[in-house]
């Protein structure tokens, strides 16, 4: 059975990159029928934070990445993993170290003289003199000879020479565990099969993988997905969009089935399918579609997919996730009419915009109060209109004795007619007059959602 596991630390937001790692995990178990497990590495004492796990807690909520069982904490099993230490001690496969930081220090600089990489070639591996009292870390008793080869599910064949790797440390002298042992015994005691993460982990893949046979455990399979870049190449950095999660809900209103699907074309691909739903991704998902190559961060892509979910979304939903927005900028609550009103415009809103601060932007006229802001533009506009032309569309306006769609563009289009001008010329400085803004949804529907009082008012204040 697939078992398939995210495992974020928690030093800093949900980033763009850890939430595509996680989406690839959680899509992998789901497809299988496995599961996904929440491991939260915090073993870095000092920076790892409360806010930081939120975040990731949150942000894997709100993209919908549901994980099975409770989150694991790795601080928690430190014994656990210093337990395991103690066991590859007992069986010989790995040993006591007594080199002290000035030792160390000199052999660092030794192997820079002669220009060779450093790795630690420790005397203690071949001496059991030392006493355990004294301060001193535990070391793995690496392989030297031969090679190792990962076949990695995404970077195909790699071999490294044993020879390349050191004998980390598995045990600090103050007792704490090490990433690396960490990683390894909790992915054997979580019965994790698949380690699916950033190609930023796959020269550890070799150090965990002779821990792993070391204790004659099972090795899982890797899978190594490229980093992402951003649109220049370079790796991605804040400058790019490497937001947090909540960044991309908040700041900019992405919905996130957009961020899903974004994150998934980020680096797989199913033929050229841009649109996929959560459904026909579980379905499709697979790691020998990954791609090889880092793939490059595209904000473009971002908000076309996000202005489709937009227009696919629930009005009333949206309305929802558009009102807060809109209170922030108006200063005040809009109550259950000003909701009521927003969740009528979603329609005329929704085909133009590309994000909720965008609808919310859109939806600012509808509740504005007089004195209307006209911004510049508009005022031209408004300054331009021919003479009466506003008061004749005011007034055949205020007759009406309904103010649905149909009879609305009736006394608008009976304006134009008799002043001879077009639908468009009318429109303009109409749209200036009820918006104060020279962009805005179709006239009919600015009349129709404004309704029938705030449209006089606005129309009378502004041609008076
Ligand atoms: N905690 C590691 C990180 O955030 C991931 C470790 C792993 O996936 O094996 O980079």
């Amino acid at each position: 059975d697939v078992v398939t596991r995210f495992a974020p630390s928690p030093t800093g937001f949900l980033h763009i990159g850890g939430a595509r790692t996680a989406l690839f995990n959680w899509l992998f178990a789901r497809h299988h029928g496995g599961k996904f497990l929440l491991r939260i590495e915090d073993t870095d004492r000092a920076r790892s934070t409360e806010a930081a796990i939120d975040a990731i807690l949150d942000g894997m909520r709100w993209l919908d990445l549901d994980w099975d069982g409770d989150a694991v904490f790795q601080f928690a099993r430190a014994g656990r993993h210093a337990e395991v230490a103690q066991e590859l001690l007992a069986k010989g496969a790995a040993y006591r170290c007594y080199l002290t930081q000035d030792e160390l220090a000199a052999m660092r600089a030794e192997a820079q003289e002669k220009r060779v990489p450093f790795r630690v070639r420790s005397p203690w591996r071949d001496r059991d003199d030392g006493d355990p009292a004294a301060p001193h870390v535990i070391r793995l008793r690496a392989p030297q000879d031969g090679a190792a080869t990962i076949r990695d599910r995404v970077q195909g064949e790699v071999t490294v020479q044993n020879a390349e790797l050191d004998d980390f440390i598995l045990l600090r002298s103050d007792g704490t565990p090490t990433y690396m042992l960490s990683v390894v015994v909790d992915d054997n005691d979580m019965g994790v099969t698949h380690v699916i993460r950033g190609d930023d982990h796959l020269n550890n893949a070799f150090r965990q993988r002779a821990l792993i046979h070391a204790m004659d455990w099972r090795e899982p399979v890797y899978a190594h997905v490229p980093l992402i870049h951003g649109a220049d190449g370079a790796k991605l950095s804040k400058r790019h969009g490497a937001l947090g999660v909540d960044a991309y809900r908040d700041e900019l209103g992405y919905l996130p089935e957009a961020v899903n699907n974004y994150l998934l074309r980020l680096g797989w691909g199913h033929g050229d399918a841009e649109i996929i739903s959560r459904e026909q991704a579980i379905e499709w998902f697979d790691l020998a579609h990954v791609g090889r190559s880092p793939s490059r961060f595209d904000f473009k892509k971002l908000e076309n997919l996000n202005g489709h979910y937009i227009r696919e979304a629930d009005d009333a939903r949206l309305a929802g996730l558009v009102a807060p927005r809109v209170e922030r900028r108006i200063g005040r609550p809009l109550g259950d009419a000003g909701h009521a009103v927003l969740v009528r415009a979603m329609d005329a809103l929704k085909p133009r915009a590309k994000t909720l601060d965008e609808i919310a932007e859109g939806a600012l006229f509808l509740f504005e109060t007089l004195p209307l802001q006209v911004d510049e533009k508009a005022a031209g506009l408004l300054r331009d209109a021919p003479e009466g032309l506003l008061a004749d569309a005011t007034e055949r306006l205020r007759v009406l004795t309904g103010w649905n769609a149909e009879d609305i563009e009736a006394a608008v289009r009976e304006t134009s007619e008799s002043a001879g001008v077009g639908l468009g010329k009318l429109a303009q400085p109409l749209r200036a007059a009820l918006t104060g803004r020279t962009v805005s949804p179709g006239i009919f529907d600015v009349l129709l959602l404004l309704g029938r009082d705030a449209s006089l008012a606005r129309l009378d204040a502004a041609h008076n």
